[in-house]
């Protein structure tokens, strides 16, 4: 068995962003919408006591996420351990690694699977760990591999990131978390349509939607991130996955807001829009 935790489902800055007063920003200030913390995600695959977490990226509000979901929280038999066993980055974006640096009490040595990219990119979080707990670097493969105990997973290498599928040993179950997505590569296609479980890159409705909030921005793909609109709801409509999930989404997106169009039509497609705390088992 399978289990998945988002605990974050926003974009780098959450919802809402300090210094953004764009709707849906404004509507979670004042309550109209619930507000949401930066993208991470937990899977675990021991179906006994889901002991062994590993977290697909590492975000900022890490500890408000730990202290909202009880799986991944110290147990009481002893003073100090975590059930974290580790973090798998898909890039080195700020949103997907401050959180190691929270990280670094452990005893041993924090457990990261990354590409070379990734880890060249992050040596000044390296540098501040080996002070504490340092880092226990893993390689990823485009093969299934063994993470934890009945859980395999392979890496789909993406334009500067990664996706992950996650594979059940014992029912066979199979779920692919990609929360950042530029291209809709072959082989991250063939996995959108051989998953059960497809949590995906919904940052953007559109290329050019940060631009109009923010003058000037860079668009969508530019920003290495497919928008759902003209991008990835067609192909997530069509996949025969169980259940698809948008994750990763930014504060600008008008699927955030009850009653748009946009959100009805990701809703009419068969796909939920994530929110924190949402728990997923297959
Ligand atoms: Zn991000
Ligand atoms: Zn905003």
């Amino acid at each position: 068995m399978i289990r998945v935790h988002i605990l974050g489902s926003a974009a780098g800055g959450g919802l809402p962003q300090w210094n953004c007063a764009c709707a849906n920003c404004v509507a979670a200030r004042t309550g109209k919408i619930v507000p949401q913390t930066q993208s991470s995600i937990a899977i675990s695959g021991d179906a006994q006591n889901f002991r062994g977490w590993f977290l697909i990226n590492a975000s900022p509000d890490l500890p408000e996420q730990i202290e909202s979901t009880p799986h991944l929280q110290p147990h009481r038999d002893s003073p100090r351990n975590t059930p974290v066993s580790g973090v798998l980055l898909t890039n080195a974006d700020i949103d997907h690694a401050l959180g190691l640096l929270l990280l670094r009490q452990q005893e041993t040595p924090l457990i990261i699977y990354a590409t070379d990219e990734t880890r060249a990119a992050l040596a000044w979080i390296e540098r501040e760990l080996a002070r504490f707990c340092g880092i226990e670097w893993r390689n990823v493969s485009a093969n299934f591999q063994t993470l934890s105990d009945g859980l395999a997973f392979r890496a789909i290498q993406l334009p500067q990131s990664l996706a992950f599928q996650f594979r059940d040993d014992t029912s066979g179950g199979t779920a692919l978390c990609a929360p950042s997505v530029g291209e809709l590569t072959k082989e991250l296609r063939n996995a959108i349509n051989s998953s059960d479980l497809v949590i995906f890159d919904g940052t953007f409705w559109s290329d050019g939607e940060l631009a109009a909030v923010r003058p000037g921005a860079r668009t969508a793909h530019e920003m290495n991130h497919l928008p759902i609109s003209n991008g990835s709801l067609d192909l997530l409509r069509q996949s025969p996955a169980r259940r698809k999930i948008y994750t990763h989404i930014n504060n600008t997106n008008p699927i955030l807001m009850p009653g748009t169009p946009e959100r009805a039509q990701v809703e009419q497609a068969g796909i939920e829009i994530a929110r924190d705390e949402l728990e997923v088992s297959l």
